[in-house]
């Protein structure tokens, strides 16, 4: 498996989609990092479960 995956979410602020870059070699991490679109932070949580699957939550940093 690659230790680096594309994912797709969607700005919990502006509503768009944004490809991000996840490293997949972490079972669980949390981290900032500003919206493409309207450069407001966006505060991810990564889990990679069992399968390797992704699981990504993201919010709003005052959530
Ligand atoms: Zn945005």
């Amino acid at each position: 498996m690659q230790a680096l995956q594309e994912y797709a979410v969607m700005c919990p602020y502006c509503g768009e989609t944004i490809d991000v870059l996840l490293d997949c070699s972490v079972d669980y991490q949390q981290y900032i990092e500003d919206c493409f679109v309207c450069c407001r932070p966006i505060q991810f949580s990564v889990y990679v479960n069992e399968d390797g699957a992704l699981q990504v939550d993201a919010v709003d940093e005052n959530a």
